[in-house]
């Protein structure tokens, strides 16, 4: 049975629910279906922060919802739920989830295998069994996110102590077995470390531990979803201390084994600092308010890769140019397989490394074509990274960029006469 906790007793206001999320719980609910907020909705706006956005959980299938609300639309095969569009806000309903436990079906002939719930190797590869709201909530991933707001009373509902550990300020998955947890679905792992950054949590110790043997199997995620996640671990304000616990847990090396590798090598500090340096720049961006690039972000990631390798190359006598289209090629495809980056981040990411040598071009016509480049800009801000971690080559180019891109034109005529 779970702990209900009337309206008066909770802090959980409507006036800070989105009214877009406020009306798709009335419209359920006028509907005749059972509709409540869940999820890092509800554990937000307990803890006093703005919610990134609202998950609703209901007894409706999809295409119940679907037929209440003309703005939807059904996504996904692997967790199929619907979307309910205002602009470019998207409230997801999901139907509560079932089917838990020993029901599950490893076998992939079986109907309801294909259909509903299917599990390989210990993972869920599909989950579309719907069941009721208490076991909705024990297949959530922690108990802080298994909070539920019901729209009919305004109170809160609570399967699994997560208002506890909320008030606690800890972070635990639901159930007895954790590493059973993550293997259905390693993801998981991912959460665990955002939350724990995110929200400032203390881990259950049985939570933690398992995350050092574990990491491999984020192998088996795909690249795709792994993005997603990256970009959330990155891109949320907290990417420096989140870079630190993916690195402590061995999550890192698995998003980005060539990085990881450098990391490791470590030649006088260099690649640890510029990544420590440009995490932390895009910590403080966010904090004030400035746009962050996803391409600036990745080709930051995988600087030190590339680096090495496009350093090898020169060894070996390329050219410059060559030596850097080589290694950004290299680095790039062979990082598809982990964390698939959309070619629209890929190729300004890529333009950013190439853009490096270009630099150092600094007479004639070459230096003016360059800050006319589109990229010109994410490629001076990159120069200046890496001159400030103590990369020796990139130091006084980046001297002499600066002088020059805040020059007036009749300066940077003169500063671009040919040098002896
Ligand atoms: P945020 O939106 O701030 O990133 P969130 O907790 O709301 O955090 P969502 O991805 O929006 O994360 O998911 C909504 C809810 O769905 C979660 O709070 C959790 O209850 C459930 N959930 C999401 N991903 C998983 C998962 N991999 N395993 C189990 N439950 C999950
Ligand atoms: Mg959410």
């Amino acid at each position: 049975t779970p702990h209900i906790i009337p309206r008066p007793a909770h802090s959980l206001s409507r006036a800070n629910i989105s009214p877009n999320a406020l009306r798709v719980l009335y419209r359920l609910k006028q509907s005749g279906y059972a509709a409540y907020l869940v999820g890092g909705g509800v554990r937000d706006l307990l803890l006093g922060h703005e919610p990134k956005d609202f998950d609703i959980a209901t007894d409706a299938t999809p295409e119940q919802v679907q037929a209440v609300f003309r703005n939807c639309r059904l996504i996904g095969r692997r967790f199929r739920l619907a979307h309910v569009v205002f602009g470019d806000e998207i409230v997801e309903v999901a139907t509560f989830r079932g089917g838990g436990g020993q029901q599950s079906l490893e076998s992939p002939r079986n109907e309801a295998a294909t259909h509903g719930r299917r599990i390989e190797n210990g993972m869920i590869v599909r989950d579309n069994i719907y069941g009721s709201i208490a076991e909705d909530a024990l297949r959530r991933d922690f108990t802080i996110n298994a909070i539920y707001y019901n729209i009919d009373d305004f109170s809160l509902v609570d399967y699994t102590d997560g208002l506890r550990d909320l008030n606690a300020g800890y972070l635990r998955l639901i159930g007895d077995d954790p590493s059973a947890r993550y293997r259905e679905d390693p993801v998981r792992m991912l959460r665990a470390v955002r939350f724990i950054c995110k929200l400032g949590f203390i881990f259950n110790p049985a939570c933690e531990a398992p995350l050092f043997q574990l990491a491999p199997l984020l192998r088996d995620v795909s690249a795709a979803r792994l993005f997603e996640e990256v970009l959330k671990l990155f891109h949320a304000g907290y990417a420096l201390p989140a870079f630190e616990k993916l690195r402590h847990y061995g999550l890192f090396a698995e998003l980005f084994p060539a990085t990881d590798a450098c990391l490791a090598q470590e030649e006088e500090g260099f690649p640890i600092t510029f990544v420590n340096r440009g995490l932390a720049n895009t910590d403080a961006r966010l904090q004030s308010n400035k746009p962050v690039a996803v391409c600036f972000l990745f080709a930051l990631l995988l600087w030190p890769p590339v680096r090495q390798r496009y350093q090898r190359l020169l060894t070996a006598d390329h050219a410059p140019m060559d030596a850097m289209a080589q290694a950004t090629a290299d680095i790039a495809n062979q990082q598809q397989q982990r964390v698939a980056i959309p070619r629209r981040f890929g190729l300004p990411m890529r333009e950013i490394w190439t853009l490096q040598p270009r630099f150092e071009h600094q007479y004639g016509k070459r230096a003016t074509l360059l800050l006319g480049h589109p990229r010109f800009r994410a490629a001076y801000d990159f120069l200046l990274l890496r001159a400030a971690a103590g990369e020796i080559e990139a130091i006084a180019v980046a001297e002499w960029w600066t002088r020059f891109y805040e020059s007036s034109q009749a300066e940077r005529a003169k500063m671009m006469t040919p040098r002896k």
